[in-house]
């Protein structure tokens, strides 16, 4: 690795949104009058805050001693024998500090909220991997940590917020409607509105109105410039192919961002497909949505006639959102990004199959790259290289797989 590869390049290479924060007709601002102005501050804080040196290299000290960067470029060699295709390699995202990928995110907007002399964060969490992130760099920068999560969320995440609560956190339930992550959105965005002065909101994803989207995913581009770096080292040349799950797309706009200009590499998101592409069964934006607006941002998202949000099913909750980050729409329509999504079968079923052939417990969420990857790689030849982004460990999700094989 050289010295600099944390760093992330400068922004004005491919397209960035416009002053509003859109991408394309995708994204945008779309919140309370109050919050208007805390958008535009965060903005510019943001602007200042990645063009500053002592920023950028603090950030670079703290991936890497506190959460583990750079993550293992890892080539899959029994997966690779089972397709008989592709060479298929893992970027080890699941070996990062709490687990997961969001740890990049989390720590770069602490770090930028201790900047802006903000005191307060606040943040939501669906499964809680994002509220133990969160929690976990307040804990490391000694800042007030307020997590909201849906009550339903709760009962089936209870370790996740016991961990929360070991790092100090307050984790406070929601119980408004179905009681998990949109819930858990509303709280929070409701809360900012009241305590805007000394709160800073930490976003999980590349979601929501400007600059999230955009902040977000420059927090995750160093997965792809050290997936950049590593497979030009160990195969001389550029891979064939890049896959990554796709619930808000922080995970999947990090590994891609630094591969959208070189054309030989194709970019595959994947969707939820839960139980099928039925009404209420998936999150499958793309299968099954149209563009409306949710939380912030205009986008692909899953509604009824009337635009009311349909409900959302997925094995994994972390996938399980029924809108898109507006830049993957973008892509889409470009032609650059193509999506497909997996099944909870197909999930269930590759899950096992990496753990035993790789030694690898990858999450639910990460498993859908991996049923993807697997596919694909079959059909393509074997001096072809696909890495799929490992978002995640699946620890978290033993428990929730033992029962359903039981059940099987
Ligand atoms: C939260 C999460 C995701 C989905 O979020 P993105 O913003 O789409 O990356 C994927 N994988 C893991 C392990 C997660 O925790």
């Amino acid at each position: 690795m050289s010295a600099n590869s944390n760093v992330p390049p400068p922004l004005d290479r491919f397209s960035q949104p416009d002053a509003g924060g859109h991408f394309g007709p995708y994204g945008g601002v779309f919140v309370p009058e109050t919050l208007m102005t805390a958008l535009k501050e965060l903005g510019e804080a943001y602007d200042m805050a990645r063009k500053d040196p002592a920023f950028v290299n603090e950030l670079r000290r703290h991936l890497k001693e506190f959460a583990g960067r750079p993550t293992p470029l890892y080539f899959a060699e029994r997966l690779t024998q089972l397709g008989g295709g592709a060479k298929i390699y893992l970027k080890r995202e699941d070996l990062l500090h709490t687990g997961a990928h969001k740890i990049n995110n989390a720590l770069a907007q602490a770090l930028l909220a201790k900047r802006m002399g903000k005191k307060r964060i606040i943040a939501e969490t669906g499964a809680g991997q994002h509220g133990v992130a969160t929690a976990a760099a307040c804990a490391k920068f000694g800042l007030e940590c307020v997590v909201y999560m849906g009550a339903h969320d709760m009962e089936r995440q209870a370790l996740n917020v016991f961990r929360m609560r070991l790092m100090g956190a307050e984790v406070r339930g929601v119980e408004a409607g179905q009681k998990t992550l949109k819930e858990a959105i509303n709280e929070a965005m409701r809360d900012w509105v009241t305590n805007v002065r000394a709160t800073h909101y930490i976003l999980g994803t590349a979601y929501g109105s400007h600059p999230y989207p955009m902040m977000v995913r420059d927090f995750h581009r160093v997965i792809g410039i050290e997936a950049k770096e590593q497979i030009l080292a160990r195969e001389g040349r550029l891979p064939d192919e890049l896959i990554a799950c796709v619930g808000g797309g922080s995970n999947a706009i990090g590994l891609f961002f630094e591969f959208l200009e070189d054309p030989g590499v194709k970019m595959i998101g994947v969707e939820a497909g839960g139980h099928g592409i039925k009404r209420g069964e998936h999150a499958a934006r793309f299968a099954g949505g149209r563009l409306g607006v949710l939380q912030g941002c205009k986008t692909f998202l899953l509604q009824d006639a009337d635009g009311q949000i349909e409900l959302t099913h997925s094995v994994s909750a972390g996938l399980d959102y029924a809108a898109v980050g507006p830049e993957h729409a973008f892509y889409r329509d470009r032609g650059r990004i193509q999506f497909a999504y997996a099944t909870d079968d197909e999930v269930l079923e590759t899950f096992q199959l990496c753990s035993r052939l790789e030694g690898i417990i990858p999450a639910l969420e990460s498993t859908h790259a991996l049923v993807e990857g697997l596919k694909r790689a079959k059909t393509l030849s074997k001096d072809k290289v696909i890495i799929v982004n490992l978002s995640g460990r699946g620890d978290k999700d033993v428990q929730q797989v033992q029962a359903m094989l039981g059940k099987k």
